[in-house]
């Protein structure tokens, strides 16, 4: 089949889908005829995006809705079942990036990187596995390089992420009995949103710019796309023997040994 029809007769619910990475990927799966659910918490995004794609004359709906909120997760798992009868793909994208070490950190900071960047996801799973084994569908977390390494002062982004490595493992294992497979993706620096506004609280902007894109061998930022590429093979037939996997897609930021010569 061809990659334009790939995911016909597929429904995908993906989180953070109104901005960033998120976007991307809703804007990658429709076109290659999947329904997708934008999920977010700003509606207004979301709704941007599902009226664009519709206006393109593919099948999405927004649907607002705080991913760290059990009570508005299931509503929205409910809301698209309602509508379209099935869920086939969910890709977690929702994330939020919070500086500090464990002792600038309050408590409260803690718990909001934690419950956006962990708990949603899985919270979106406890809902959506359900219907996932009824489909024999694919889960595709949004990890980063920050799941293997760190940097200073990024102390509950990093545990978040190295966490979500964990979720994933452990989901991937415990449902594939039921044929559903759980992935990851491990990105560098893309170009979005929340990385144009970590560049921005920097001093010198421009030099922060380049030396991020230096970070990576292969001397650049990733665009959105390129991700949302990583995320649909990982939901799409083409890896169907693979569960449990993180798929690093850093333009080579984490090969070098720190300090070699
Ligand atoms: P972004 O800020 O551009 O977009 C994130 C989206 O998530 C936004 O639309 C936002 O409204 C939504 N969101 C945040 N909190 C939410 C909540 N509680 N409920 C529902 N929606 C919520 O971010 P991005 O750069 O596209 O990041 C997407 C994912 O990729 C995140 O998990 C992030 O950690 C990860 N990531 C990003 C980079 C990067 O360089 N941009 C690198 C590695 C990993």
């Amino acid at each position: 089949m061809s990659d334009e029809k790939e995911f016909a007769g597929k429904v995908a619910l993906v989180t953070g889908g109104a901005m960033g990475i998120g976007a991307a990927v809703c804007d990658l799966l429709a076109e290659r005829s999947a329904r997708v659910a934008v999920v977010d918490r700003d509606a207004v995004a979301a709704t941007d995006v599902a009226s664009t794609l519709i206006g393109r004359g593919l099948e999405a709906r927004a649907i607002a809705t705080d991913v760290s909120s059990g009570a508005e997760v299931s509503r929205c798992v409910a809301e698209i079942v309602d509508a379209w009868g099935q869920i086939d793909i969910v890709s977690n994208n929702a994330g939020i990036q919070r500086y500090g070490t464990v002792e600038s950190t309050t408590e409260s900071e803690w718990d909001e990187v934690i419950d956006v960047n962990l708990k949603s996801v899985y919270l979106v799973c406890h809902h959506a596995i359900p219907h996932l084994r009824k489909t024999r569908g694919a889960i595709v977390n949004m990890a980063s390089v920050q799941s293997f390494a760190t940097q200073r002062g990024v102390a509950a982004y990093t545990t978040g992420k190295h966490a979500l490595i964990g979720l994933t493992r452990s989901m991937a294992l415990d449902f594939a009995e039921y044929g559903v497979r759980v992935n990851a993706v491990a990105p560098g620096s893309v170009d979005t949103p929340m990385l144009r506004w970590a560049i921005s609280l920097d001093e010198n902007p421009q030099a922060l710019t380049e030396a991020i894109r230096d970070m990576h061998p292969l001397g650049r930022i990733a665009d959105p796309k390129e991700i949302a590429e990583t995320v649909c093979f990982l939901a799409s037939p083409k890896a169907s023997f693979v569960t449990g996997s993180t798929l690093i897609a850093d333009g080579g930021l984490l090969l070098p040994i720190s300090g070699a010569p």
